[in-house]
């Protein structure tokens, strides 16, 4: 029985990957030393997994930014504005594409967008409905090469077709991006008749085979893998579905003429009975058994024994274990958390711990003698599962007492509007920032020194103090309508409350891929969630003190929380997201008992939260509806509770966001130039809105009459009295002198509209 994995993390223990690019970026470090920083990482990670006790070593998996920007590098496909002769992207191109060129001559990036529903995000491939492929790039071979010179027996890895031309799009016009398969086919069989012979195996990614598909696309994987499979001979083919069950692509999936799927039993487990009735005779099985996503052991007995029953069919000859997908999405080694608490630890495996799970489990389905491993195993469950810190009876009781009245508002939104607007007098077309203001390094430093007790409490607080102040004035002085306090005491909006919530805690190198070289930590919700004490009550108040304009009070909403935690994987997320709801239910408490008469609680995750498969959305956006009314229920008609979303894809869940019952909601709209607000009007969204009419991506300063023009367009969509003014989204990334201009015209704007109305 072999084992391997599907990919494995990219960065270094240390983030080395990272630091090399972004000092390449800045020209401090050249191509040579990049790619030997590169050459390096990737030589001690397949040794890494080779000791594991992994057979087949992906490779390919490696990227200086992301792999779906390699593929189309590969085959040629570069978007004509980046000038590049014969399809070939040097190295500059490459980074070009992938994060644009500002000055003189320069050139907007490609788009991204998450990888399916992890917080990975990946490059879009741009086509032409006249595209051409060929092979145009071969760091594959070379790294391939690189790898069989050291021994290991390799797995090549790259995206297939179908989902290559699938997650792409249209350059300008819309056509059937399909249609381009033709021309695809020969470029990727050339490819593999330059590959085939030094690897062992060729790894195609298909997580397409996890999403809903038209009969047309499913009637396309039979015989584009015949034709790879005819082309070469000595070299074995994989074709991975992961990110969910099969679902009704499961006939194809057991059907395809390749030498193995790999299919992920974690979240589609319920795959393996009927793929063993009808998968065909010459197709093995890799059984992806051990979470590739989540943070958590193992549970090898049962992964063992779910092996097993695979084998009693297939025979062990056929049987392949695996994590359920890349290791791309966990961390790199739990050993180098040297803080983590020891009893929560021996609860969790990273990516280096989870090769060495899938081997003990290979091991143990062929008859090895691994008690020992499995000893250990078994009493990391047990202590997870009994653990005083999983289970908090409170947290239980609180969530058995709701009621249906904990999840609503006293009165329906045009009433409390009416109330709102005698309590809180604020002016037409009120303007309002998102919340954070410029993140200085003064203000990380300070941050950080305080973390690490190099600066004590007083002087911490009273750095924070001048930082709000100061952003008070600015505000005031700019002539905003409802202020904030700036965000200064935070780092990320979920870690800072995860910090403050029992039942979380955080790794100090639990590094994740994001983009490019960005990585984050999530934390990790390891028992029930509950609030001990007030988090930002006091920074707010402090806010309020200096100014007679309303302060919004600012926290992030339990499905964003949720959304951007490893969380639990022994009860429903549904159940742990309802736990958060409440930990921020109780601050939106004690805001509104502290005097704070507007509350905005951010949910920019909610779209991403959204299960891949149709069948599956529903339950999501109800619970997720539940979770956000939860937190935000208990406040009086008069106050104020407002919700923030930065995406442009509101279609789908338009109505959710309606459920959501805000009172107001601010969301990206510049980009679209407002257009979104189409599905606003078409389902007629009841209550206030704050398209944003200015791009915080970019530190362009937006004028005035740019800005009035949209909001008039806005108006044609929303009413005046249910119209804010704000930007896309926070100003934590931008400059102060990009952003107070910025304001200053953006309340002009609002004030030439005011006046014609
Ligand atoms: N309040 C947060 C900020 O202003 C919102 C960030 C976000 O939407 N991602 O930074
Ligand atoms: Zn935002």
């Amino acid at each position: 029985m072999l084992t391997h994995t599907l990919g494995y993390p990219r960065m270094g223990s240390n983030r080395e990957l990272k630091k090399k690019l972004e000092a390449y970026w800045r020209g401090e470090a050249g191509a040579d030393d990049l790619a030997l920083t590169a050459k390096k990482l990737r030589l001690r990670h397949w040794n890494d997994q080779a000791e594991a006790g992994v057979d087949l070593i992906p490779v390919g998996d490696f990227s200086y930014y992301d792999h779906m920007l390699d593929n189309a590098v590969r085959f040629g496909v570069i978007p004509e504005r980046y000038n590049v002769t014969d399809q070939k992207a040097s190295l500059d191109d490459y980074f070009k594409m992938a994060r644009g060129q500002s000055g003189e001559n320069g050139v907007p990036a490609m788009e991204m967008t998450k990888w399916f529903d992890t917080n990975y995000h990946y490059i879009v491939p741009e086509l032409r409905e006249d595209q051409t492929f060929c092979v145009a790039d071969e760091s594959l071979l070379e790294q391939i090469n690189e790898a069989v010179t050291v021994g290991h027996k390799v797995k090549a890895v790259l995206p297939g077709p179908l989902t290559f031309l699938l997650l792409g799009k249209c350059a300008d016009q819309e056509f059937d991006r399909l249609t381009l398969l033709e021309k695809l086919i020969p470029a990727y069989v050339e490819f593999l008749g330059k590959i085939s012979d030094r690897c062992a195996w060729i790894q195609f990614d298909e997580p397409i085979l996890a999403l809903d598909l038209d009969e047309e696309v499913r009637k396309l994987f039979g015989p584009v893998y015949r034709t790879f499979k005819e082309s070469v001979t000595d070299v074995k083919i994989m074709v991975a579905s992961y990110f969910g069950g099969l679902g009704s692509n499961l006939e194809v999936a057991a059907k395809l003429p390749v030498d193995a799927l790999h299919v992920d039993l974690v979240r589609g487990g319920q795959d393996l009975e009927p793929l063993l009735e009808k998968i065909s005779d010459n197709l093995s099985l890799s059984l992806g058994v051990v979470d590739g996503r989540n943070i958590w052991r193992a549970d090898l007995d049962k992964a063992i024994a779910r092996v097993k029953s695979a084998q009693a069919t297939l025979g062990s000859d056929r049987i392949l274990v695996a994590p359920s997908c890349s290791l791309l999405h966990v961390p790199f080694d739990l050993d180098l958390e040297t803080k983590l608490d020891d009893e929560i630890k021996s609860w969790m495996a990273f990516a280096r711990q989870k090769c060495g799970e899938i081997k003990c489990i290979a091991d143990g389905a062929g008859g090895k003698d691994v008690e020992a491993v499995l000893a250990q195993n078994r009493k990391a469950l047990e202590s997870r599962k009994n653990s005083s810190r999983t289970n908090n009876l409170t947290v239980a009781k609180r969530l058995a007492s709701l009621k249906p009245e904990d999840y609503q508002r006293k009165s329906p939104y045009l009433k409390r509007a009416e109330i709102q607007r005698a309590e809180l007098g604020f002016p037409i077309l009120p303007t309002t920032t998102i919340g954070s203001f410029p993140q200085t390094a003064e203000v990380r430093a300070t941050r950080s020194s305080f973390k690490n007790g190099r600066i004590g409490q007083a002087e911490y607080e009273k750095f924070m103090h001048n930082y709000i102040a100061d952003c008070i004035a600015r505000q005031e002085a700019i002539g905003l309508d409802v202020l904030v306090h700036g965000e200064p005491e935070r780092n990320d909006m979920v870690e800072y409350f995860g910090e403050n919530f029992d039942g979380y805690c955080f790794t100090s190198n639990g590094w994740v891929q994001s983009y490019g070289s960005r990585c984050v930590k999530p934390p990790v919700v390891y028992g029930d969630v509950s609030r001990p004490a007030p988090i930002t009550v006091d920074w707010i108040n402090y806010a309020r003190s200096l100014s007679s304009k309303e302060v919004k009070g600012m926290l992030t909403g339990p499905v964003t929380i949720l959304c951007w935690s490893f969380v639990r994987d022994d009860q429903p997320r549904s159940v742990t997201c309802r736990q958060i709801a409440l930990a921020v239910r109780d601050e939106v408490a004690d805001l509104e008992k502290s005097g704070v008469k507007v509350i905005q609680i951010d949910e920019p995750a909610l779209r991403e939260g959204l299960p891949l498969r149709r069948s599956e959305q529903q339950e999501y956006l109800k619970w997720a509806e539940e979770c956000f009314r939860l937190s935000a229920s208990c406040v009086e008609d008069a106050t104020q509770i407002h919700t923030h979303m930065c995406y442009c894809e509101f279609d789908e869940i338009i109505n959710s966001i309606a459920a959501l019952d805000a009172d107001v909601i601010s969301i990206e709209a510049s980009r679209s130039r407002m257009e979104l607000l189409g599905s606003f009007k078409q389902f007629s969204y009841p209550n206030e809105v704050g398209p944003g009419v200015y791009d915080i991506h970019s530190p362009a300063i937006p004028d005035a009459d740019e800005m009035a023009a949209l909001l008039e367009k806005a108006l044609e969509v929303i009413p005046a009295e249910r119209l804010w003014v704000n930007p896309d989204c926070g100003l934590k990334t931008r400059k102060w002198d990009e952003v107070e201009p910025s304001l200053r015209n953006m309340v002009q704007a609002a004030a030439k509209v005011r006046q014609k109305i």
